[in-house]
């Protein structure tokens, strides 16, 4: 299987060392610097034991790759349409032959990524998935697999997204297909929107939202309007109590920087408008009243805008 993967950050890293044990992988990213220490030393993984090496193909451009069986999308949500468009030259399509046309996977967090892959290449080709994996990029060329979980893709269409989950599982990422996407996409949805914002706001790691009763109230309201949005949207959300869930998340991952803090930090546009955002855009829609959520998107919008004139500690 030849697959493409756009976006070799941390989790296109860890996918990308992964299934190229098994498969033909192409890493495209932006990145100078890491693509050139892939192709020069290898793509490091870090996790229980010494780091291993091993040698996907890297580039910085489409030209290399050429059509692949699958394409993987895994760059940041500010440009997901930048990846449509490299997405086209990657993309196979046969009308005859359903099962020899590529498919698009994106297992991007928060809402509408999927919708742009889809409108870009073609919703009958275009998929979500969700991820419990973990992935820090430690540098050019090294990354560390910094958590194991299911990946768990939608199950249409049926065979090839099956040969995608049983190449995962082949390669030791445990995978699955379900039915019922969007109950998992929310779920996710509504632990990032307790914890991403605020910690990037408050630049404390996930822990400190669970023990500090000041921000453990703010992280419960958010998580609160996700969820009546959820609701009203008719999403059959799989925990019992989401709200105390994204908390036990926060306790468990405590000493984890989220994603978010993890951007804010460096100065790179967060995914704030797919997640917070992308709950006030539904609020508004179902006429459902998401007051902390528009807070926060604006606050982190504001920290994304003046990230270049940040004073220092
Ligand atoms: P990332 O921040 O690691 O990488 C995003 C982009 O930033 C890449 O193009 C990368 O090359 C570039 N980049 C990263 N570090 C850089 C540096 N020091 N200098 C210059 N450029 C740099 O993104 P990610 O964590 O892989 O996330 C990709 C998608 O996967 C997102 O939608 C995210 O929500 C989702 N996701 C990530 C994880 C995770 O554990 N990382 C888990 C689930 C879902």
């Amino acid at each position: 299987m030849k697959i493409g993967i756009i976006g070799a950050g941390a989790m296109g890293s860890l996918l990308g060392w992964h299934l190229c044990d098994r498969a033909e992988v192409w890493l495209l990213d932006p990145w100078q610097s890491h693509i050139d220490a892939i192709n020069s030393s290898g793509l490091w993984c870090e996790h229980t034991g010494a780091p291993a090496v091993r040698h996907p193909h890297a580039t910085t451009t489409t030209t290399d790759i050429g059509p692949c069986d699958v394409v993987m999308v895994l760059i940041k949500a500010h440009q997901t349409a930048w990846a449509a468009e490299q997405a086209r030259s990657l993309v196979r399509l046969h009308p005859q032959a359903p099962s020899a046309t590529t498919l698009v996977v994106t297992l991007q967090n928060g809402l509408g990524n999927r919708d742009i892959l889809a409108t870009a290449l073609g919703a009958e080709r275009t998929i979500q998935g969700v991820t419990s994996l973990g992935a820090t990029l430690l540098g050019p060329g090294r990354v560390r697999y910094a958590g194991q979980g299911a990946t768990i893709f939608s199950a249409l269409p049926d065979e090839s997204t099956a040969r995608l989950a049983d190449l995962f599982i082949a390669c030791g990422l445990p995978a699955e297909m379900s039915d019922d996407l969007d109950a998992l996409v929310w779920g996710k949805l509504i632990v990032n929107a307790g914890i991403n914002a605020l910690t990037a706001l408050l630049r404390v790691p996930n822990g400190a939202l669970a023990t500090t009763p000041e921000a453990r109230a703010l992280a419960e309201q958010a998580a609160r309007e996700a969820v009546a949005v959820a609701q009203a949207r008719g999403v059959r959300l799989r925990e019992p109590d989401p709200v105390a869930h994204v908390l036990a998340v926060a306790q468990a991952t405590g000493a984890n920087r989220s994603s978010m803090l993890q951007d804010v930090l460096r100065g790179s546009p967060s995914e704030i408008a797919t997640i917070n955002g992308a709950i006030v855009h539904e609020g508004r829609r179902l006429g459902v009243p998401t007051p902390v959520n528009d807070l926060l998107t604006a606050l982190v919008q504001a920290l994304d805008a003046t990230a270049h004139v940040r004073v220092g500690e």
